[in-house]
């Protein structure tokens, strides 16, 4: 048996950080990790997969040269073995760079092997049974294999096993028209695949708005991805070489046939064979670890942090849940989950920025509200640079004239929307914004106009 002050299972986005900070504080920390130091994001979610759209919009705009009075003599070919090496130098730098920095971390011991809980303060790993007063749990989730007829007949790839892929599937299949999902969908068209998207639902990123929703599947459609939605039923079964899934949508064909089928339904957080019964830890039906405001267990000295705790979903809000425990156990600062304002961003191109609440939810609430629109078309930088689809919008609440929301899909919305989330932050009124004097050209600098614009939400 080791004693330790603190063990954290897990090195994804807030272990590591939260290792740095209870060291400092003169902690004797073990870290265990299972399988990849740096966990989903940096090994098989946001590094790869942003290193990878970036390849694509090379492709994207190299085919596009003409429009730029740019003359590229042959044919825009996209070497994946490149692509790939490229994608796994940026991630080899990040994760070795990691395992080092904790590795070396004075007070940290590292660990290597699956952890489990043995008692409420006592973990298993490897042959050892490490104990501590205070344990952080950091375990993440991976792809959800659903309970689709056939499944067990086809092999099918996730966004683990898509990153070890260095050759180009002529035809993707991806079910699941959602963020991960659209991410491929988008870059591997642009690599030279066919893509096929099939959705259950009526529409493509069903929790954003219809017209986000429409706009977000045109700009797919534009560039020859088949959006296939209403699939009903789908179920998949090996035909030779390739793999067909019958969809029983409402239009179109009962069933495509493709080379590579691709899941991208939904994500479960790895907290199953985790000993969580042995340490009386509570989950709920999904087997997301139930937390308070502060990210605390039902067992004292036990903290769920990321996404094994269902309160966010990204690599910011792991990050926050770090800042957030750290706060509490060490600065005596009270911060909570509830501070935290909802934002995220979809990496397609365009991308899709968004803040709080969107215009469904505002109607929902049933709250006064003021709402403000703009076309991409309408802003110079867009035009200036070739890109032009998309629309800005932004809500707010007409008594307090706080902004409640807002989505930027287009050029830059990535980054615009974040001008609009410190306002939410600042908890300014958009009033503060509309008079600033953003810079010539940009994206940003229209936000102001549309907030000079705004109009009641009927
Ligand atoms: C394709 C894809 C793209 C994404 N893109 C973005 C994006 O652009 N922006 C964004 O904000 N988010 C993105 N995400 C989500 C983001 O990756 C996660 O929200 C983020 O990694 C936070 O995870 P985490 O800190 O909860 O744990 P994780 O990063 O999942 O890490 C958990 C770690 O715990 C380890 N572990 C699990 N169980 C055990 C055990 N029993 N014993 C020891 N170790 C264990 C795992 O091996 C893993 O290393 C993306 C996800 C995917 C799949």
């Amino acid at each position: 048996m080791s004693d330790f002050d603190a063990i954290i299972i897990g090195t994804g986005q807030a272990g590591p950080p939260l290792a740095g900070r209870l060291t400092a504080a003169g902690m004797k920390v073990a870290i265990i990790e299972r399988k990849l130091f740096g966990g989903t994001c940096v090994n098989v979610g946001c590094t790869p997969t942003k290193t990878m759209v970036a390849s694509a919009y090379a492709a994207h705009l190299a085919r596009r040269a003409a429009d730029y009075g740019v003359a590229l003599d042959g044919k825009v070919r996209v070497d994946m073995k490149q692509v790939k090496a490229r994608k796994d130098a940026i991630v080899g730098r990040s994760t070795t760079g990691l395992e080092r920095w904790l590795r070396e971390m004075a007070g940290c011991t590292v660990y290597t092997g699956h952890a489990r809980f043995v008692s409420s303060h006592e973990v298993a790993v490897g042959g050892e049974v490490l104990a501590a007063e205070k344990i952080f749990i950091n375990v993440g989730g991976r792809a959800l294999a659903p309970d689709m007829p056939g499944l067990d007949q086809v092999d099918y790839l996730t966004n683990s096993s898509m990153m070890a892929l260095d050759v180009l599937p002529p035809h993707l299949l991806i079910v699941g028209g959602s963020y991960i999902g659209l991410e491929f969908a988008q870059m591997f068209r642009r690599f030279g695949s066919e893509v096929t998207v099939i959705e259950m639902a009526p529409r493509l990123i069903a929790r954003e708005d219809d017209d986000v929703s429409a706009a977000v599947a045109d700009i797919l459609q534009r560039e020859g991805i088949a959006i296939r939605v209403n699939a009903k039923c789908i179920t998949v079964s090996r035909r030779g070489n390739d793999v067909a899934t019958g969809l029983d949508c409402i239009e179109g064909a009962p069933e495509v046939v493709g080379t590579h089928l691709l899941l991208a339904v939904g994500r479960r957080p790895n907290t199953d064979d985790l000993g969580l019964d042995k340490a009386g830890v509570v989950t709920d039906q999904r087997g997301y670890i139930q937390v308070d405001d502060q990210l605390r267990t039902n067992v004292e000295g036990v903290w769920a942090l990321g996404d094994c705790n269902g309160k966010g979903a990204f690599t910011h809000t792991s990050y926050n849940d770090f800042e957030i425990v750290a706060a509490n156990l060490l600065d005596n600062d009270a911060r909570r989950v509830s501070d935290r304002i909802p934002a995220y961003n979809l990496y397609i191109d365009p991308p899709l920025g968004r803040a709080g609440m969107s215009e469904a939810e505002v109607r929902k609430s049933g709250r006064p509200a003021l709402i403000g629109t703009m076309p991409m078309e309408s802003v110079g930088r867009a035009r200036e640079k070739g890109e032009t689809l998309g629309f800005m919008k932004v809500l707010v609440d007409r008594a307090s004239k706080h902004i409640l929301g807002a989505s930027i899909l287009g050029l830059n919305g990535d980054e615009v929307i974040h001008c609009i989330l410190d306002l939410m932050y600042a908890k300014a009124p958009y009033t503060v914004m509309q008079r600033a004097v953003h810079i010539h050209p940009t994206v940003s600098e229209l936000v102001p106009t549309m907030l000079g614009d705004l109009k009641p939400l009927q």
